[in-house]
């Protein structure tokens, strides 16, 4: 049965006992938690799309390893149409949701893995391939969610792994068994943690001769015995708790989660790990997963913006300047910044070549001006968006101030925009402008678009790596007419 509903993927975390902190307190039930479920309700949304007939093409296909019908965040992707609609999935998820979906870097790590794995075992005849092979079907089989877990906490950035004065800030092995690993430290801002089945772990930095236990990649059970969370607080999170809470929060249905995820000598079992000590290629893994994680942001990021244009074009309708000609150019300008990520989505997807392992990577360089556009875009779109909102989007009263009978009709007479238009559904949509700009949902469109994936300069330095200059050098040199 490898398509779950979107009710039996609920159920099937009710399951896990994973630890999981918000608050200083332990969640005995976090799929109920309000802080929490509405970012569980957002992985859910890739269960419902799958079940539609309309998104079929887009949200499912074919397992390569098994021929059963799969959900594409679960694809080992099988050519460039196959990354193309990755992209055109996300996009899709993103207007659904408004928030992050979190499915994507699980989806991003198998990939990455899959062909990393291949090329491990080719240098050094492990067998790693076929175990991630059978973890895949594992996967596939039981339409899992599982968190791409890369980001060590890293302790001073400017020291190797080996070198940091307390090792555990990047996660290592501490003991070698004939069955397993132990495994200790912890991976920061892990997105969809707790709304996850499994962890699938990888290094996070290139690494060197002295890097061998840091250089480790392999995956356990979200609930696994040693590994507890700790809930990530965003903007305005607390709103969620409040008494009868609707337009206040902005997107009342949806929202995405990041967790401190902590290993306390953790049990690994031989056929759950992927890379052990061959320092050489955590470089490779961090490279390639980077790389389909730069690309998806051409996807998320865009159906997200999709929203906020739509948000924009409705508060300038409500406050009756829609007809201006700045603002219709001001929404103009959202949508080229907004289409130009597609399109680097889209490129780097066209451009994509099938790696030795036979699953398909993305054009790197192109993947990188993706992420690097990712970093820029979405604050200009944002900051657009605050400009045609108005500033009341930032000083509106209180949703329980508009319900209650005394003050609510002050607000109700003058927050009123156009006419014909409820001042309620003014309000709405400037809380749903608000949450995507500075509330909880701009952890996922601003600063996941700055750092997730890596941070500018990380790009930047790949830019420059995969940009063949000697060869731009060649081509002047050759119109100039200058001999060597
Ligand atoms: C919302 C969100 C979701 C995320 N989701 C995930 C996830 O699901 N899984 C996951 O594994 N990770 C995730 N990440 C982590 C993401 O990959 C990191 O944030 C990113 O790699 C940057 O690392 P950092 O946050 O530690 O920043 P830092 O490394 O502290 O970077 C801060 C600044 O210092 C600079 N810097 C860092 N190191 C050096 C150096 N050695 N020399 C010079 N300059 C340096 C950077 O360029 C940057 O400008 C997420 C991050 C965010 C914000």
């Amino acid at each position: 049965m490898p398509l779950k509903t979107r009710e039996e993927y609920i159920e099937s975390l009710r399951g896990l006992k994973q630890k999981v902190y918000l608050f200083g307190e332990l969640i005995e039930n976090p799929v109920d938690h309000p802080i929490i479920r509405p970012s569980l309700n957002s992985i859910a949304m890739t269960y419902k799309l799958a079940e539609n007939p309309e998104y079929e093409e887009i949200m499912t296909t074919k397992s390569h390893l098994t021929g059963n019908k799969i959900n594409r965040f679960c694809n080992i992707h099988q050519s460039t149409k196959d990354l193309i609609n990755k992209v055109k999935m996300q996009r899709l998820c993103g207007q659904k949701t408004a928030s992050c979906f979190q499915r994507c870097v699980g989806m991003d790590a198998f990939n990455a893995v899959y062909s990393t794995s291949f090329e491990t075992d080719l240098a050094y005849k492990t067998d790693y391939h076929e175990r991630f092979k059978k973890y895949m079907i594992y996967v596939q089989d039981n339409d899992l969610v599982v968190d791409g877990a890369m980001t060590d906490p890293k302790g001073d950035r400017s020291l190797a792994p080996s070198k940091q004065e307390d090792l555990d800030l990047y996660l290592r092995v501490v003991e070698r068994r004939k069955d397993g690993v132990i495994v200790r430290g912890a991976k920061a801002h892990q997105t969809g943690m707790v709304n996850s089945h499994e962890i699938l772990v990888m290094p996070t930095v290139s690494m060197g001769p002295d890097d061998k236990d840091f250089a480790i990649s392999f995956s356990v059970p979200t609930d696994t015995e040693g590994i507890i969370s700790i809930y990530g607080r965003q903007s305005c999170d607390t709103r969620k708790l409040e008494k009868d809470i609707d337009i206040d929060v902005g997107n009342f249905n949806f929202g995405g989660h990041e967790t401190l995820t902590i290993f306390n000598d953790v049990f690994v079992p031989n056929e759950r790990i992927f890379l052990n000590g061959e320092v050489e290629f955590a470089g490779m893994l961090v490279e390639r997963f980077a790389g389909y994680h730069r690309q998806s942001y051409g996807g998320c990021k865009v159906g997200v913006g999709d929203v906020l244009i739509g948000a924009s074009a409705l508060a300038a309708e409500y406050n009756g300047v829609s007809k201006a000609s700045h603002i219709k150019d001001k929404i103009i300008e959202m949508i080229h910044l907004n289409e130009t990520l597609y399109s680097c989505g889209i490129a780097c997807s066209s451009e994509g070549e099938k790696t030795k392992s036979g699953n398909y990577q993305i054009d790197l360089l192109l993947a990188n001006v993706c992420k690097q556009n990712i970093t820029r875009f979405p604050y200009e779109i944002s900051r657009l968006a605050e400009d045609i909102a108005g500033g009341i989007m930032v000083t509106m009263p209180s949703e329980k101030d508009f319900r209650d009978p005394n003050i609510g009709p002050y607000i109700e007479k003058y927050l009123k925009g156009v006419g014909k238009v409820k001042t309620e559904n003014r309000m709405r949509i400037l809380r749903l402008i608000e949450n995507m700009t500075l509330g909880s949902a701009a952890v996922g469109y601003r600063t996941e678009s700055m750092h997730g994936a890596g941070s500018p300069q990380a790009q930047r330095i790949m830019i420059g790596r995969q940009s063949n200059l000697k060869e731009k050098k060649k081509l002047a040199m050759n119109i100039a007419r200058i001999e060597e």
